[in-house]
This record gives C-alpha cells, sequence and structure tokens, in this order.
C-alpha cells in the first residue's frame, strides 16, 4: 500500500462494506489495510530494546553453542570403548568444568567428569548421567545400553553463523533480549518510537485537580489512553481536554498531526456530534465515520488526517478500551513496523444465561476461573453499562459473543479473551 492511497479507495475493495453496520472483522481489516507503516532507524543498546521493533534482521555472528557440550552433569567418553551389552570400566582422567575445559587427550577407556556446559574433551562423543555410574576402587563402572551422542548438544545447534537469528519487525520481548545477548550483540537497530496524541472532547470533562461542577465528570478517558498506550510502548503526546467548539476541535487537531504519528480522540462521534467533527475532519484530512456493529462501542471515526492515522473512539469509558483493544492496539503496532500477533481467543462455559441479540459482536465483562471440574468457566462481573469502569476493574477477560450468536444460555461454551496484560 502506498501513502496516497485513500480510506475510500481501500474501503470500495472490501466487499459488503456497510459504514453504518459495520461488522467488527470488516472494520479491522479496513485499518489493517489503510495503515502504512513508518520506517525511521535508529541504533539502541540492547538493554534499552525492550518493546522496540526490530528494523533489519539480526544474523548470528557466531555459532550458537560455540562448542560441543554437555547437556547434564556426568562423564565424557568415546561412545566406541563402550561395550553394547555389558558394563564397563574405565579410568578417570580430570574434570571438565563450565567455562573450564579440559585440555588433555582422551585415550581408549578414559573418562573425564564433565559439568553441564562444559566443552567436550576432544574425541568424546557421549555424555553418562553421573546417577548411573558406579565405582570401583579408582575406576568407574559405566552401564550397557549407552547411546552415542546422548546428553551432548552441539556447536551451532541452536544457531550457526550467518543465520536469521530474528528478522525485522520482530517486536523485542525479554526472550528476544536473552536472544540477541546469547550472540554477542550490544546494538541494535530498532524503529523509531510512534508518537502518538490524544485528546478527550467534551465540555462536561474536568481534569484532576479542578473543582467538579455540577453536570460535569472527571476525564478518565486519558488515563485508561495513558495506561494502554504506555503498554504499547509509544511515545506520549498529551493534548488534554478539548471544549465542544469547531474552533477549539480543529486547533487540537492541526496540532496533533504536526506533531504526531498517530491520532486517538474519545468522545465526541455520537450521531449528536459528529456532525461538526465530520466538516472539521474532512476539511484537514480524510475520516471516515463508521457505526461499528458492536457493544459497546458503535461510533468510531477512522482515517488519516496529515501524515498522521486518527482514531476518534467513543466517549463512554469502556466503550474506549475496547474499541482500543480491537482496533487502535493492532494498528499501532502495525504503524510502528511490526506485525501483531494474534490475540488467541479461549473456550470458557458461561456460568450463567446472557441476553445477546444477533447482528453484533458483545463484549461482556467477566471471570474467567478454572471450574471444579478442570474446565475455564466464567461469570459476568455486574453492570455492563458502557461507562461503568468498576466491572471492568473487577474483569480478567472479555466474553465474545459473536456477531451471529443469539442468547447465550448457562453451561453454554463461549469465546472469551484474557486481557491482563493487553490493555
Ligand atoms: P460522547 O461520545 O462524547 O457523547 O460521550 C459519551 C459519554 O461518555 C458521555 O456521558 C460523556 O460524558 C462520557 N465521556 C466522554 N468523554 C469522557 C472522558 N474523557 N472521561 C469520562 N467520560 C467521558
Ligand atoms: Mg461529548
Amino acid at each position: 500500500m502506498t501513502q496516497a492511497e485513500t480510506l475510500a479507495g481501500v474501503v470500495s475493495s472490501l466487499a459488503d462494506f456497510d459504514p453504518n453496520a459495520l461488522p467488527v472483522a470488516l472494520a479491522r481489516e479496513a485499518i489493517e489495510r489503510f495503515i502504512t507503516p513508518i520506517d525511521s532507524l535508529e541504533v539502541v543498546p540492547l538493554r534499552r530494546a525492550l518493546d522496540r521493533v526490530l528494523a533489519r534482521d539480526v544474523i548470528s555472528p557466531i555459532d550458537v553453542p560455540a562448542h560441543d557440550n554437555a547437556a547434564m552433569d556426568g562423564w565424557a567418553v568415546r561412545h566406541a570403548d563402550l561395550d553394547s551389552d555389558s558394563p564397563k570400566a574405565f579410568d578417570p582422567i580430570g574434570t571438565a568444568l563450565a567455562g573450564k575445559p579440559f585440555t588433555g587427550g582422551v585415550a581408549a577407556n578414559q573418562a573425564v567428569r564433565i559439568m553441564t556446559g562444559a566443552v567436550m574433551p576432544a574425541g568424546c562423543d557421549t555424555v553418562v548421567m553421573q546417577e548411573l555410574v558406579t565405582t570401583e576402587g579408582r575406576r568407574i563402572i559405566i552401564p550397557a545400553r549407552q547411546q552415542q551422542g546422548q546428553h551432548r548438544r552441539l556447536r551451532g545447534e541452536d544457531l550457526s553463523i550467518g543465520k536469521t537469528a530474528l528478522s525485522a519487525g520482530r517486536l523485542l520481548g525479554p526472550t528476544e533480549l536473552g536472544l540477541v545477548a546469547s550472540l554477542g550483540v550490544a546494538d541494535i537497530p530498532v524503529q523509531r518510537r510512534l508518537r502518538v496524541a490524544f485528546f478527550s472532547t467534551g465540555d462536561e470533562l474536568r481534569s484532576i485537580g479542578e473543582p467538579l461542577d455540577p453536570g460535569c465528570v472527571y476525564d478518565s478517558n486519558r488515563f485508561t489512553l495513558i495506561g494502554m498506550l504506555t503498554r504499547l510502548g509509544v511515545e506520549l503526546i498529551d493534548l488534554g481536554v478539548v471544549p465542544d467548539s469547531p474552533q477549539a476541535l480543529e486547533a487540537a487537531v492541526r496540532d496533533a498531526s504536526r506533531q504526531a504519528d498517530a491520532i486517538v480522540s474519545s468522545g465526541g462521534v455520537s450521531v449528536g456530534e459528529a456532525d461538526y467533527t465530520r466538516d472539521i475532519m474532512n476539511r484537514l484530512g480524510e475520516v471516515a465515520f463508521w457505526t461499528i456493529a458492536m457493544r459497546p462501542g458503535r461510533p468510531m471515526a477512522f482515517g488519516r488526517i496529515g501524515q498522521a492515522s486518527y482514531f476518534g473512539l467513543p466517549g463512554n469509558p469502556v466503550a474506549v478500551m475496547i474499541t482500543f483493544l480491537f482496533f487502535v492496539r493492532d494498528a499501532l503496532i502495525r504503524q510502528s513496523g511490526a506485525t501483531p500477533r494474534p490475540v488467541l481467543p479461549v473456550s470458557v462455559r458461561s456460568t450463567m444465561a446472557i441476553r445477546k441479540k444477533a447482528g453484533r459482536t458483545e463484549y461482556q465483562r467477566a471471570i474467567a476461573q478454572i471450574g471444579q471440574d478442570g474446565v475455564l468457566q466464567a461469570r459476568l462481573t455486574g453492570s455492563q453499562g458502557s461507562g461503568v469502569l468498576r466491572s471492568m476493574s473487577e474483569a480478567n477477560c472479555l466474553l465474545v459473543l459473536r456477531h451471529d450468536q443469539g442468547d447465550i444460555a448457562s453451561g453454554d461454551i463461549v469465546e472469551a479473551m484474557l486481557f491482563d496484560g493487553l490493555i
């Protein structure tokens, strides 16, 4: 996809795309096709690379492990010296420790005491577990039927010189930091952090520290966004609360698009408020207003303003979190230059009946736990109102009640998404 492609062009290529009754999967697909990854490399020390996106393949400069070595504590021998069907005596001639190789030669019927990770002595190809070995005077007795090459790790078994250890586009987690460290690589090329500007809209919103005037609410969306965006490892640009005025909104959006790669706003996209928002957005860029067949959620705006992608989320606090999880999270990972890994759903048994309307995806806050029969089961966490953060806070999963599904009976198996760590 090129930057020049329009959102209208993208959606026209999707069959059955109805912006007024848009299934979740189709909206996700439109967003995925429209997003353009950044490509702007910087080199950082490995210890600062957590949650960054690898910008170039990492090619292994060494063999890992660098030598054949023992996978167990025991005795290193030449397999050819063993008897296949009776025990055999060997002379111990030394010790090989991790980091302290045995440097002598090994002759027929000699064995070297060896510890896990120690380099295999020259000529030895087999390690016999210490628990199997008995002693007889100064000699050791090795039982019959040892496999050639057992308990030995081969040089280059994990990675060999010149092989791709990690491919560009990998999101670097703790495992990847360890893997790169095992290659002795100190600095690593990553994409620069995505800059994400965000603001809340609404005359009724007050910021923490301000008095709560009658009819007003504290702005909580900016704080769930701060949390969710921080977990994505992006750079945050907090533009505060924007009142419901066309001039203020236009100024905020212009400001955001000058600084950021992506803009996330909350509120102001529901039917009553969308009209002037729509005018401004489409003067500054290309933004579509969608009604998504989901609950909570529904209204959402998406497009591009200047060079920045734009996500206009609903105002209700839980709807913000759920639309972020299903639409914004993967999109920002993709825009950061990585390929998002699919979040795997689990099957749970609902312990209660749940009303569900076919024709939309419903996300219900629930607690999943293992039942007495060992099967994962879930119960809802009280009020499912789209403004109720408390029931979101008590939940550890969302039941994902699929588009075509109707009412759920107690005992039915449904899909759930465990969200700890994701949002
Ligand atoms: P809107 O989509 O702007 O009509 O907002 C829908 C509901 O969400 C209204 O009850 C708003 O007061 C509430 N809301 C909007 N933005 C926020 C916010 N940043 N923090 C808390 N509640 C909000
Ligand atoms: Mg509003």
